[in-house]
């Protein structure tokens, strides 16, 4: 099945709105194991909207349509779709009746404008809108089936799940494409490669690539098969063999953070944890504390961004800072040794840096940082350069997961012991 998505609307070609509803029904369609050739956004005028749905529609099995369904004369994809079918809009009356009860049940009478929502071209039919006035329109276009479907995306995805995805199926069969995405951290995007390069081969199914996105690297695999049972069995035996070779690399799934691996294993273990930051700010107390249920291990986290603080709240010693600096390895092991104490948790992380873009020297430059862990077995300390090219955000971001994975290769190690 070849889909090609069409997004309608002055506000996408004018970049006011991002076209969201493309990404979303290419996600559907792959899903069902469809192709999607072309995805294409064009303005508010009908002679080019008239084109592309014509063009399309030659092209692909099915077109998808979103946007331009309202009332107003700048919706034109019914006027552009009968021009491409050459046949006109025919009333369609019960269409008429539902949108005049959408706006009885509010208390308004129907503007007369609305009556268009109700005409089709003949020979189309309509596909009914249970969130909003507006139905959808189904059409026959040379050889594809084209669905025109709302702009806005509640309504959109509320009318392919009803109505066009079953469709669809229909005419896909059983055939399915099944992802799954491996998230690692740890290594860079070419070493994950080099590892798994047999399974990355091109023509393969699965296919399998990598992506790269702020230092975690995923693994994509995307799984063909004639039925769900078999594409779900490729999906899983290559899972499986990247796991294995990828080691501890490997931190979670699909959605999953560094944050959610943490939390799991701190959850599982009925272990608990504190934070002391400098450079970080409290993103790594904020990274911890952003998935719910996460008052069952997390305890505190100190925000000691001045020297002053680092004293008066967790008793780094003003003579240790003096002696070495704010940004050294003996004042994380002291943040982090000193805010498990206090917080009575079992394990404490601390990061000290420079996050810049000011405040670098020759000897400690812009994006050095210093990590400390802290738990029963005593403190690990651990030095990091992420590049004085780096922005702010991006040093603060890469150590608030280094810190994260710290201790997560913490968790492991004690529970392989
Ligand atoms: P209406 O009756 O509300 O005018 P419509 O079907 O004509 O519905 P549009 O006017 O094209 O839809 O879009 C309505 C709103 O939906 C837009 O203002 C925009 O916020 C959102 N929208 C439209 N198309 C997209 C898209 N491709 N991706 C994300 N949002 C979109
Ligand atoms: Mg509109």
């Amino acid at each position: 099945m070849d889909a090609i998505i069409v997004s309608i609307g002055n506000e996408l070609t004018l970049g006011q709105t991002v076209d969201t509803n493309s990404a979303w029904l290419s996600q559907q369609l792959a899903a069902i194991g469809g192709r999607v050739r072309m995805q294409a956004t064009v303005a508010d005028e009908l002679e080019p909207i008239r084109d592309l749905l014509d063009r399309a529609a030659r092209a692909a099995d099915v077109v998808l349509v979103s946007g331009g369904i309202g009332p107003t004369a700048a919706d034109l994809p019914r006027h552009a779709l009968a021009a491409a079918m050459g046949v006109d809009l025919v009333l369609h009356p019960p269409s008429i009746e539902r949108i005049r009860e959408f706006f009885t049940r509010r208390g308004r009478v129907m503007p007369e404008a609305n009556t268009v929502q109700a005409m089709f071209p003949a020979g189309a039919a309509p596909i009914e809108n249970t969130c909003g006035t507006a139905p959808g329109i189904r059409a026959k276009l040379h050889r594809a089936d084209v669905f025109v479907m709302p702009g806005v995306p509640r309504e959109m995805k509320e009318m392919f799940t009803r109505d066009v995805l079953p469709a669809l199926s229909e005419r896909s069969g059983d055939a399915v494409l099944l992802a799954k995405t491996i998230n690692t951290y740890g290594a860079g995007e070419s070493d994950v490669g080099e590892r798994i390069r047999d399974l990355m081969q091109r023509g393969r199914n699965p296919t399998v690539g990598t992506t790269a996105q702020q230092t975690i690297i995923g693994v994509r695999i995307h799984a063909f098969g004639p039925t769900r049972d078999e594409a779900r069995r490729l999906l899983d035996a290559d899972a499986a063999e990247i796991r294995r070779r990828l080691g501890d690399l490997v931190f979670g799934e699909d959605d999953e953070t560094l944050a959610h691996a943490v939390a799991k294993r701190l959850f599982e273990t009925k272990r608990t944890v504190a934070t002391a930051e400098s450079c970080t700010g409290g993103l790594i107390a904020k990274s911890l504390t952003d998935i719910p249920g996460s008052s069952e291990y997390f305890l505190n986290g100190f925000v000691t961004y001045s020297n002053e603080s680092k004293t008066r709240l967790i008793e780094v010693p003003a003579e240790l800072i003096l002696r070495h600096g704010a940004v050294s390895a003996p004042v994380a092991a002291a943040m982090a040794g000193n805010a498990r104490r206090i917080s009575k948790s079992d394990y404490a992380i601390s990061a000290t840096g420079i996050a810049g873009p000011g405040g670098g020297s020759p000897a400690k430059p812009v994006g050095l940082v210093f990590f400390g862990l802290s738990c029963a077995e005593g403190c690990d300390v651990q030095e990091r350069r992420f590049g004085s090219d780096m922005t702010r955000e991006e040093i603060r971001d890469r150590a608030c997961k280094f810190a994260l994975n710290l201790l997560r290769l913490k968790l492991l190690e004690t529970a392989a012991r």
